[in-house]
């Protein structure tokens, strides 16, 4: 079985105070010890987080770059990450692709480097409303499939989200059919491409306006094994959505 996974990311978002309240709630709530927790946090605060959380929840950064260190103004790199007691980044985030114009192919790169350096990577996918118009869903998320796996070996460390970019803080949510449906997709990418070992073991989450109030039904679905929350990670809610399946 592969275990639920729901992760936070807090973008850009957060200031000591705040960030204190969050680890306070997450670390006094019941969470469903069948799901594993994993919170997005701003860098600079990945510390601060990690030393206010219990070990049984991980952090992530929301990014990093795709080497070690040397000359690259701004950046952050896994070993850093790793070094500070994260266990996890997010890379390939829409916000990413689009604002940064991150490509395909860096973003593999990014995966690549993150794996090597012993982190776990939550690669994001999701197609634009333009490309779903366009009947390109399917297409959209192969390419974006394509370039990882052609950089990633060993998928055991790796979670793909599925976020549709036009279902991203926007309030409007994949339908349950409309989510699982891309992710059966996916293992049937994955089982053609990659292995069927693979399809059948990596986890997919859902992002995308998810919610206390739709987690429960999106969380049902058969090839939806877990949730990359934005907004409703800030708040008490996501206690609720790390319990959808209870
Ligand atoms: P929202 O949950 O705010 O729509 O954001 C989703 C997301 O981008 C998580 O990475």
């Amino acid at each position: 079985g592969r275990k639920f996974c729901v992760g936070g990311n807090w973008k850009l978002n957060g200031d000591q105070k705040s960030i204190t309240e969050i680890c306070k709630t997450l670390s006094g709530a019941s969470l469903d010890p069948n799901t594993e927790v994993v919170i997005g946090c701003p860098a600079i605060y990945l510390m601060f987080a990690r030393n206010l959380l219990p070990c049984s929840i991980g952090v992530a950064g929301q990014n990093a770059y795709k080497v070690a260190k040397g000359a690259f103004t701004g950046e952050i790199s896994p070993a850093m990450l790793k070094d500070i007691g994260a266990e996890w980044v997010i890379l390939g985030h829409s916000e990413r692709r689009a604002i940064f114009k991150e490509s395909d192919e860096l973003i593999a790169e990014k995966a690549e480097h993150a794996l090597a350096e012993g982190l776990k990577v939550i690669a994001c996918i999701g197609e634009t409303l333009e490309e779903r118009e366009a009947g390109k869903t399917n297409e959209v998320v192969a390419r974006q499939m394509c370039a990882y796996a052609k950089k990633v070996r060993d998928w055991t460390n790796v979670v793909v989200a599925y976020e549709p970019v036009w279902a991203i803080g926007t309030g409007k949510t994949a339908t349950p059919d409309q989510a699982q449906e891309v992710h059966a997709y996916l293992r049937q990418w994955l089982t053609e491409n990659v292995s069927k070992e693979v399809a059948a073991s990596l986890r997919i989450q859902y992002g995308g306006s998810v919610t206390a109030a739709n987690a429960k039904e999106l969380a049902k679905k058969p090839d939806i094994d877990g949730f990359l929350v934005g907004g409703a990670s800030l708040k008490p809610e996501f206690i609720e959505i790390i319990n959808a399946r209870q």
